[in-house]
């Protein structure tokens, strides 16, 4: 990946972080005919959040915004193959909440109206009714459950793979091992950006993907983003031979814990820390969360045995929802972050609305005005009922 070449002097776009995010915004500025698009990963591509993810992608929120995000991004998982050339081993398996008392219940009813006027199907259930279909699943503490089957998950590492090859076909430039460590500005516009190895780049446009590190890249450009990192424990378990042969993706709304099958082994979550941090350790105390909240809801998997976990930083913003757009101060710095857990589902959807932002001015296909990185000092948060739950 360009490991060893110098950097071009100057690039009409420079991207920094390559994660989904940003591989996702490289292809379809690309695709928009846009030359000189040049990416810098500090490190390895993808090895960020991007690299920890579990690759869920579900329509079930509660904000129009998001709803529609999946929706647009689900039309390119859907043709990710005939379009990439790559498998992005999409398994749907379904999404199933689970909602333990009348505030929750509520939360889930009220999406369902939400995605039916947004013509999409969303099933909810009686704890019989989730008993029959899936009877290894404890229902005594479950009110009602909320069902979409075609939901499911990916594989992260074939969909940035995916990016990344149709990106450079298209002639984006991309580098690792190279940190953006400053950003020039003159009189309120963007002018280059200056990296690790201490070349220069010129250009008028700096896009900041750079997930959990969000807020220090903006901070390179004078600028103040709301986003913080938060680390989240995930385990998963060794082979286990009772496993049903196919159940969906289960949430726990009460916890903020899911499970969901991994060839012949389980993804389990484990905690989301409260208190921001850069932290990617597993402890002791995470796998306890984890094993206590599964065996609860399953409890055959007291037979099964945690294999081994890691942990990855959510990049939370203050409503839980992203930030996309540029700032009136700074000409030509364009964000988007904040993804708050959701930015794999998400990212085919930034990529193209992000792209439309840059070469037309404005995002086509989608209204992004609520996601303005100026609404939190307008105070036009917008108000997310699941906040508690990322995946
Ligand atoms: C445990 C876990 C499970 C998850 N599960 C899901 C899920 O099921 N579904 C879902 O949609 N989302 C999920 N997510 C969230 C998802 O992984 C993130 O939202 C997404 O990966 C964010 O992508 P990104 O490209 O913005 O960030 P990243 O992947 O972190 O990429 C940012 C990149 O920027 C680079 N960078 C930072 N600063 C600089 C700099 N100054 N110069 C150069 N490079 C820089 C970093 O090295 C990094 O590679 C999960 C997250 C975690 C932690």
């Amino acid at each position: 990946m360009h490991m060893n070449l110098s950097l071009p002097d100057r690039a009409n776009v420079v991207i920094v972080g390559g994660g989904i995010i940003g591989v996702s915004i490289a292809y379809y500025l690309a695709k928009k005919r846009v030359s000189d698009v040049l990416l810098l990963e500090q490190g390895v591509m993808g090895e960020g959040s991007t690299a920890k993810c579990v690759g869920g992608i579900r329509t079930q929120f509660s904000t129009e915004i998001n709803i529609q995000f999946s929706q647009l991004s689900r039309r390119v998982f859907e043709g990710f193959e005939a379009e990439f050339g790559v498998d992005p081993e999409f398994h749907k398996i379904g999404y199933l909440f689970l909602a333990a008392d009348h505030r929750q219940q509520k939360i889930i009813q009220d999406n369902a109206c939400l995605m039916e006027g947004l013509d999409l199907e969303m099933e909810l259930l009686d704890p019989e009714e989730i008993q029959r279909r899936w009877p290894f699943l404890r229902v005594d503490d479950v009110l009602t459950g909320s069902y979409t089957a075609y939901d499911g998950y990916l594989g992260p590492y074939e969909v940035l793979t995916g990016f990344i090859s149709g990106a450079r076909r298209l002639g984006a430039i991309f580098h690792e091992g190279i940190e953006v460590i400053g950003i020039d500005v003159e009189r309120g516009k963007i002018q280059g950006v200056r990296t690790s190895t201490g070349e220069r780049v010129k250009t008028q446009v700096v896009v900041n993907a750079s997930g959990p590190y969000a807020a220090k890249v903006a901070e390179l450009a004078g600028l103040d983003l709301p986003v913080c990192p938060l680390r989240r424990q995930v385990f998963f378990t060794d082979p286990f031979e009772d496993l049903p042969p196919a159940f969906p993706l289960v949430i726990d709304l009460k916890h903020g814990w899911y499970m969901r099958r991994e060839g012949k082994g389980l993804i389990l979550a484990g905690p989301q820390d409260s208190k921001s941090s850069f932290s990617e350790q597993v402890d002791f105390a995470g796998k306890e969360w984890a094993a206590t909240r599964s065996v609860h809801r399953v409890p055959i998997l007291k037979h099964a045995r945690i294999a081994r976990g890691w942990a990855g930083l959510y990049e939370i913003s203050p409503d839980n929802h992203a930030i996309i757009g540029s700032f009136p101060e700074r000409e030509g710095f364009i964000c988007a972050n904040g993804f708050s857990g959701h930015g794999f589902m998400h990212s085919p959807a930034a990529g193209i609305l992000v792209a439309e932002l840059i070469t037309e001015g404005t995002a086509r296909s989608l209204d992004i005005h609520p996601l303005r990185p100026q609404r939190f000092q307008q105070g036009d948060l917008i108000r997310e009922p699941m906040t508690a739950f990322h995946d």
